[in-house]
C-alpha cells in the first residue's frame, strides 16, 4: 500500500477498498453515519478521526485543527459520540517537537510556528470544553513525546477544572511509561486539575527499536512484551486506586488487560457504567471484546477512522504490521469466529 497506493490504479484501489473495508468507516463524515449507527445498536459508542497523518505545511496544519474542531461540533450534536481525537503532529512540524523534546532552542520562526501548534491546540480544547467532548490527545514517537505531553499538561490545567475533558495518552510500552505517568498525576494533584488518560501499549515498537539501534542509544521500549503487560496492569491499577482525580480511556485489544480492568472495578466497587472509565477499541478489531463489555453495561467507544484510502494508509499499514507483529490477540480472535461460524453452521443443519 505503502509503495503503490499513490498510483491510484483503479484494480489496486478495490482491492485496497475490499481488504481494509472493517477498518474505516468511509471516505467522507456522511458516509461514516451507519457505522455509527450500527454500533449504537449495540451500546457501543463512537470517536470519529478524520485521517490526518504525514502533513508537512502550515496551511495544511490549520485545516486539520478546523477538522478537530467541526469534528467536535458534529460530536456535541450526534448521540453516541462521546469523544473527538487528535495527534500533535497533525498541528506541528514533528521537527518541531523533536528539538523541544531534546531541550535545543527554537529559532525565531520556530518559535512563532510553535505558537499556533498550541493556539490550534487550545482552539480544539475550548470547543471541547463548551460543548462537552472529551478530546483525546494521541501519543506518537518517543523523541517528541515530551514535547507533547508538556503542551497537553498545560491544556489539562487549564480545561480540566471540575471534569476530564483533555486527555493525554501514555503507552506503556515504554520502560519509563509509569513514572510518567505518576508524574503526570503529581501535577495534577499539586496544581488541583483533573488528569484525563488514554492508556495504550504504543504501536511504534519497531520503529523505536530500530532507531534506538541507529543511534546507538538503549531502547525505550520494554525489552519483551510480559514487561510491557506488567507495565500496562501496573497503570491501569494505578489509575483505578486513584480515580478522584483520574479519568481513563484503556485504549487495548488485550482480553486480559481489559478483564482485569473490570475485576478492579468490581472490587473496588466501582460502577460499570462511572463516567471516568472507558474501555475502548478500533473499529474492525477485537469486536468480542468491545461488544461483551457494552452488554454487560460498561462504557465502550470504538475508534472510527474515515477519510481517502491514500490519507489511511500510514494508520492501515501500522494496524496491519501491528498484526502481523502480534502473536495472541489477533489469532485467538480468528479462532473464535472461526468457532462461531462452525457452532452457526451446525444449528443451521440442525433446524
Ligand atoms: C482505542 C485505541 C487508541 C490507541 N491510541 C494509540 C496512541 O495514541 N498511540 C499509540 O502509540 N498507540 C495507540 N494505540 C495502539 C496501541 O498502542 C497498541 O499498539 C495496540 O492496541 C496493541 O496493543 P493491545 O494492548 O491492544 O494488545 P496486545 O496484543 O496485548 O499488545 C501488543 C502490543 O504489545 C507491545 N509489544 C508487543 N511485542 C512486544 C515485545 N516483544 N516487547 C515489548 N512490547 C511488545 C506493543 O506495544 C504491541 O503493540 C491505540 C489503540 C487503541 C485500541
Amino acid at each position: 500500500m505503502n509503495t503503490f497506493g499513490h498510483l491510484k490504479l483503479f484494480v489496486l484501489q478495490r482491492i485496497q477498498r475490499w481488504l481494509f473495508k472493517p477498518f474505516y468507516a468511509g471516505t467522507t463524515l456522511q458516509e461514516s453515519e451507519p457505522t455509527v449507527a450500527y454500533l449504537s445498536n449495540y451500546d457501543v459508542f463512537s470517536y470519529l478521526n478524520y485521517a490526518t497523518e504525514d502533513c508537512w505545511d502550515e496551511k495544511q496544519f490549520e485545516v486539520n485543527s478546523q477538522i478537530v474542531q467541526k469534528l467536535l461540533l458534529h460530536a456535541a450534536t450526534t448521540k453516541n459520540i462521546p469523544f473527538s481525537v487528535c495527534k500533535a503532529t497533525s498541528f506541528g512540524h514533528k521537527h518541531l517537537f523533536q528539538k523541544i523534546n531534546a531541550q535545543l532552542s527554537l529559532t525565531k520562526n520556530e518559535k512563532h510556528a510553535f505558537k499556533s501548534v498550541v493556539n490550534r491546540f487550545r482552539e480544539c480544547c475550548k470547543v471541547a470544553k463548551e460543548h462537552d467532548v472529551g478530546l483525546l490527545i494521541d501519543a506518537e514517537e518517543y523523541n517528541m513525546q515530551l514535547a507533547v505531553d508538556q503542551i497537553v499538561m498545560d491544556l489539562m490545567k487549564e480545561f480540566n477544572t471540575s471534569k476530564a475533558v483533555v486527555y493525554n495518552t501514555v503507552q506503556l510500552y515504554l520502560v519509563d511509561g509509569n513514572e510518567r505517568l505518576q508524574q503526570m498525576h503529581y501535577r495534577a494533584k499539586t496544581e488541583s486539575f483533573n488528569l484525563g488518560l488514554k492508556l495504550v501499549r504504543g504501536a511504534y515498537m519497531q520503529k523505536e527499536r530500530k532507531r534506538a539501534q541507529k543511534l546507538g542509544i538503549p531502547s525505550p521500549i520494554c525489552k519483551t512484551k510480559s514487561d510491557t503487560d506488567a507495565n500496562f496492569n501496573q497503570a491501569v491499577a494505578y489509575c483505578f486506586n486513584h480515580l478522584s482525580n483520574i479519568s481513563i480511556l484503556l485504549g487495548s485489544h488485550n482480553e486480559y488487560s481489559m478483564i482485569l480492568a473490570t475485576e478492579i472495578m468490581k472490587k473496588n466497587r466501582i460502577k460499570s457504567w462511572d463516567e471516568r472509565v472507558w474501555f475502548s477499541q478500533l473499529l474492525g478489531m477485537s469486536d468480542h471484546i468491545s461488544f461483551i463489555l457494552a452488554k454487560k453495561g460498561y462504557n465502550v467507544v470504538k475508534f472510527v477512522p474515515f477519510g481517502p484510502l491514500e490519507k489511511l494508509a500510514p494508520y492501515l499499514t501500522r494496524r496491519a504490521e501491528e498484526n502481523t507483529a502480534i502473536v495472541g490477540q489477533t489469532s485467538r480472535e480468528l479462532a473464535l469466529l472461526q468457532r462461531e461460524i462452525k457452532r452457526r453452521s451446525i444449528v443451521a443443519k440442525a433446524l
